[in-house]
């Protein structure tokens, strides 16, 4: 059971009313078999009537003319744009991450360079960068595009950097179970660069170590390897 991916503790169970779901909004898909019906897909729907609404408040908050040309269909496409931008809500990475195979020699895998873009939960402005995610394999190893996979699904959604970098190697620990896990995320900060001190070009690194990470020469190992083109 994985009680913290909602997605998956739906699709293995056969009577939907046994649960209450932690949000309101959802699209369900099921799927028959045989006199059952069971749970295809469970979607997380951004409720866009509201997301218009909140817009509309907001442009004539700021002294806009809502229903100018350029403006009027202003709150429509952020309702949609939410879909994809805050699509990771609800969602956890391991579904992605169970796609596992077998090797022989525990060799660290380094896959760095990952471009996301995400949101500062405190200012709703972007932040965006690289990520670079390595570990050490205990047995077995995830596709490479399921750690890009892994980055999105926590990029998406109101979000500060500190706990996104946790939250990867969460996932990486739970579902991988590796010797050894090292996130490091680099980005830009759009509510620091274009308000506030604004230092353009000014970028936060945050990094999680776990297990064999914690020693420094691999950790040094790592950085060289992230460095190297
Ligand atoms: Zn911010």
């Amino acid at each position: 059971m994985f009680y913290h991916n909602w997605r998956c503790l739906l699709f293995y169970e056969d009577n939907l009313q046994t649960f209450r779901l932690p949000f309101p909004l959802l699209k369900v898909e099921y799927y028959s078999y045989g006199s059952n019906q069971k749970i295809k897909e469970v979607v997380f729907l951004v409720d866009k009537n509201k997301v218009e609404q909140a817009i509309r408040l907001l442009l004539e908050g700021i002294g806009e003319d809502t229903q100018r040309e350029g403006l009027i269909e202003t709150p429509k496409r952020i309702a949609k744009m939410c879909e994809e931008i805050y699509g990771g809500l609800g969602y956890e990475a391991d579904e992605h991450l169970l796609k596992q195979f077998q090797v022989e020699n525990n060799e660290m895998v380094l896959e760095k360079d990952i471009t996301f873009y995400s949101m500062c939960e405190h200012h709703l402005m972007p932040f965006y960068g690289k990520a670079h995610l390595a570990y050490i394999p205990d047995g077995k190893v995830t596709g490479l595009s399921k750690l890009a996979r892994t980055v999105e699904v926590y990029a998406r959604r109101p979000q500060i950097q500190e706990r996104m970098t946790v939250q990867i190697a969460d996932a990486l620990e739970r579902v991988l179970k590796p010797k050894g896990i090292m996130v490091m995320l680099e980005a830009e900060h759009t509510c620091m660069t274009m308000r506030g001190i604004k230092k353009p070009g000014s970028r936060t690194v945050t990094t999680v170590t776990r297990g064999a990470f914690t020693d420094l020469e691999m950790q040094k190992l790592f950085l060289q390897m992230v460095k190297d083109s």
